[in-house]
């Protein structure tokens, strides 16, 4: 067995994160699981250019996501902190950088990791 490079490792970390919020979104559907594909073998390619940023690739793969699904079905990940006016998308933080965590401008607050969505909908409490 080759032992699994950094690179692949932040690869799979990536996908198994923003799959984590897709299932908890209940938007896991097969074509969308598609787009988290498409974009890890983009990123992988661009993570091979530059070794350094493979702490950034869950972020990246995060917006590649999000920007798909805006073109197909819609905002992804409805923010769950604001219950009142107009639905919006939450954006990830940072757009290039480690340990990225999605954010509602709106309300000003940190919602949670990419990855960990799924504790923050069905009520929990924001932190900040
Ligand atoms: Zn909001």
């Amino acid at each position: 067995m080759d032992p699994v490079s950094p690179l692949e490792q932040a690869l799979h970390a990536a996908r198994a994160l923003v799959l984590a919020d897709l299932v908890a979104g209940e938007v896991a559907e097969a074509d969308v699981v598609s787009l988290v594909e498409d974009s890890v073998v983009q990123r992988r390619w661009w993570v091979e250019q530059w070794p350094d940023g493979a702490a950034y690739v869950a972020g990246l793969v995060a917006q590649d996501v999000q920007d798909a699904l805006l073109e197909r079905y819609g905002r992804w990940p409805l923010c769950p902190v604001c219950g009142s006016g107009d639905p919006h998308a939450l954006d990830v933080e940072p757009e290039l950088g480690p340990n990225p965590h999605w954010v509602c401008h709106k309300a000003g607050v940190k919602v949670a990791s990419v990855g960990s969505l799924g504790g923050s909908l069905g009520g929990g409490m924001p932190s900040s």
